[in-house]
């Protein structure tokens, strides 16, 4: 990083209407970019203007699914400062999925520098109404010129910005589907590597004709819940003793280790904010009796979809929801499978979003967090 070239374009695009523009087509005017070689290493990393790559055609990114990537956002806040959200966290899964790879190491805490220029250089592409983000897509392909099936020896990082809106501003809805898995035992489901996606498009397209949002990702004989979409899955019981079980699937090797997913299970084992959302349930309720709400009990623990049907039929399915950096936080009002609906939640139309209390109260939190309109456990980290 202390080699970095930044050559600035002298074509500034004008800012897109976020209003019209289509989530991850309209990319800012820089990107960053470092290759590396066998026999020289990392090149001095450039900030330079977006423009097309030239490679190689046998590049072996362009047979295998070859490659590796993130997906962060760069929030404005109040202070006029730009902000990242728990980017070490990124910055730790990327040289994992990049070491799962075979390809030549990274260096995330230099790559996290790398990001911050560029988001620096990019500063008025960042939005500034609420909500709205630069969402950043750092990238590494491999870039070894043949085709033959061995681990790349070359690499290409690139790490593109374009600004967005929320990804979901309404409750979706999942299709089940048994015949189909998104990854295995022993597979590498929890590695953000672009050949666990390709394969998803076929089913997501079934999902969409028949009228759903998202393939809801089942496993095993026992149809055990995985992920939804490309989002960890999040779903609040009500338990006999009157708390409620906030549930999300243990990291088996075939979830995704979400940023998001560890910030809702390190807010919910949080007294105080656990506290602060029983208390809103107690407030919203008329009938309830117990003036200090809900208990609310966060566990990594394996569910199934019968179980979410069980659970519908008894009446304590209270709320689903999925959560990833694209979203935050989107509710979840029903699940299809096998050609009928099987699990209804209903919406909360007090809530923006539709979001029960629980989901409501970690989306807000952790929007407060990336906006820097609140510090939680240094997880705002700024871009200077
Ligand atoms: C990226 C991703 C997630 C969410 O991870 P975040 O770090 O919260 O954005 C969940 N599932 C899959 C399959 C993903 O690719």
């Amino acid at each position: 990083m202390s080699k970095l070239i930044v050559r600035l374009t002298d074509a500034p695009k004008p800012l897109p209407d976020l209003a019209t523009v289509q989530f991850g087509t309209n990319f800012s005017d820089h990107m960053a970019v470092a290759s590396f070689h066998p026999a020289s290493g990392w090149s001095q990393p450039e900030i330079k203007p977006y423009a097309p790559f030239m490679l190689d055609p046998a590049s072996s990114c362009f047979q295998y699914g070859y490659n590796a990537f993130e997906g962060m956002k760069a929030y404005l806040g109040p202070d006029g400062k730009v902000r990242l959200f728990r980017p070490d966290l990124n910055m730790r899964r990327f040289e994992r999925s990049v070491a799962r790879l075979a390809l030549p190491p990274i260096d995330g805490d230099a790559i996290l520098e790398l990001i911050k220029r560029l988001v620096q250089t990019e500063k008025r592409w960042v939005p500034t109404l609420s909500g709205d983000s630069l969402y950043l897509r750092p990238t590494v392909i491999a870039t070894r010129p043949a085709i033959g099936t061995v681990a790349s020896d070359y690499s290409l990082l690139f790490i593109l910005a374009c600004p967005c809106r929320p990804y979901f501003p309404r409750p979706v809805s999942l299709l089940a589907m048994s015949d189909v898995v998104r990854a295995w035992p022993g597979g590498t489901g929890a590695d953000k590597i672009g050949s666990n996606y390709a394969p998803g498009f076929l089913p997501q397209r079934e999902a969409v004709a028949q009228g759903y949002d998202h393939v809801l990702w089942l496993f095993g004989e026992e149809r055990r819940v995985t992920e939804g979409g490309v989002m960890n899955v999040f779903v609040v019981v009500k338990r006999e003793d009157g708390g409620w079980d906030v549930l999300t699937p243990p990291l088996d090797g075939m979830i995704l280790p979400g940023v998001t997913r560890a910030s809702c299970l390190a807010l919910l084992s949080d007294p105080a904010f656990r506290a602060r959302v029983s208390a809103s349930v107690s407030e919203s309720s008329s009938t309830s009796t117990d003036a200090t709400g809900p208990t609310l009990h966060p566990t990594e623990r394996t569910f199934t979809l019968s179980d979410l049907e069980r659970w519908f039929a008894e009446g304590t399915l209270l709320e689903i929801f999925l959560v990833g950096t694209a979203a935050i936080v989107a509710a979840t009002h029903q699940i299809g499978f096998d050609g009928r609906v099987v699990v209804r939640v209903p919406t909360h139309t007090e809530d923006p979003h539709g979001l029960g209390p629980v989901g409501s109260a970690l989306r807000e939190k952790i929007l407060a967090v990336q906006e820097g309109r609140e510090e939680y456990e240094g997880w705002g980290v700024v871009c200077e």
